[in-house]
């Protein structure tokens, strides 16, 4: 998020009101020293509650509480396990884009990061169940979420800041789906 910072601003500056990347990354980096200073032991489902957690608190534009939400649901369905396999991550990514849309209502072709994390969780899904490793089907996810990405370009949005602009939208792509493919990849590198 920091590296990506002002290129998700200059996303956002063209169909919303520039601070995505500023949100994205402050948001991040309370994540990181919030988990510096938590006891080291902690397993991955309370991770994902923290983080998720100091999303909320610390991001003041939509996508704080949208992946606060996320990253709480996903934590919540690992629960105090100390190690997930494919299956679980699959199901935790499930309860992610399920929380996304119970709090947003957004629907694929609406423009969002919806349009990012959607094929992703599918293509996971799909992948997994015929066999592949847990990298592999993870490459696979995050490929989708970046085609996902690249596809919001010619949409025009129907929710967030930038459907008050309309048709003007088109031809933009989507700041909350860019920084998605960025976290779908950043988890696909940090598995393989
Ligand atoms: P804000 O729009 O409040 O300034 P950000 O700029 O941080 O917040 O995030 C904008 C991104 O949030 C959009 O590019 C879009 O992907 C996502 N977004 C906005 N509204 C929704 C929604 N209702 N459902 C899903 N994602 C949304
Ligand atoms: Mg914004």
């Amino acid at each position: 998020m920091r590296e990506q910072r002002d290129y998700l601003t200059q996303l956002d500056a063209a169909i919303g009101d520039a601070d995505h990347g500023t949100n994205m990354d402050r948001g991040f980096a309370s994540v990181v020293a919030k988990l510096e200073q938590s006891d080291d032991a902690m397993p991955p489902g309370r991770i994902l509650i923290t983080a998720g957690s100091t999303l909320v608190s610390t991001v003041g534009g939509a996508s704080g509480p949208l992946w606060g939400t996320a990253l709480r649901r996903a934590g919540r369905t690992l629960g105090e396990q100390e190690e997930f396999d494919g299956a679980d991550l699959l199901e935790a990514l499930e309860a992610a884009l399920t929380g996304v849309v119970e709090l947003g209502a957004a629907r694929e072709g609406d423009k969002t990061m919806v349009d990012a994390l959607a094929p992703a969780v599918r293509a996971l899904g799909e992948r997994l169940s015929s066999g592949a490793s847990v990298s592999q089907a993870l490459k696979a996810a995050s490929e989708a979420g970046e085609a996902g990405m690249r596809a919001t370009t010619p949409m025009q949005a129907a929710k967030g800041r930038a459907s008050y602009l309309g048709e003007r939208s088109i031809g933009h792509q989507d700041p909350g789906a860019t920084s998605t493919a960025l976290i779908l990849s950043a988890l696909a590198g940090a598995v393989a």
